[in-house]
């Protein structure tokens, strides 16, 4: 089984969407615990690793590979 990956500042896909219509969180904190915000109401929630492993879908978009890093791929305006 392959272990999903995961790191601080992503932006994660849920399996069961946030009361307020968003399944989209942003990991705001990782540890023992891991924090993640919700992407539409703001709301932050504090849960075992274990379980977000879980509950997560899918890694939307990753801290890593933001575009100012991606040769070529500048957004407009992003760079003097
Ligand atoms: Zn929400």
């Amino acid at each position: 089984m392959e272990r999903k990956q995961f790191e601080l500042g992503d932006i994660v896909q849920m399996k069961k969407q946030h009361p307020c219509g968003t399944n989209e969180m942003e990991i705001i904190r990782m540890g023992m615990d891991i924090r993640i915000k919700c992407t539409g109401c703001k709301h932050s929630v504090l849960i075992p690793r274990a379980k977000f492993e879980k509950n997560m879908k899918k890694v939307l978009r990753s801290a890593a590979s933001r575009p100012d890093s991606a040769p070529g791929g500048l957004l407009d305006g992003e760079q003097a």
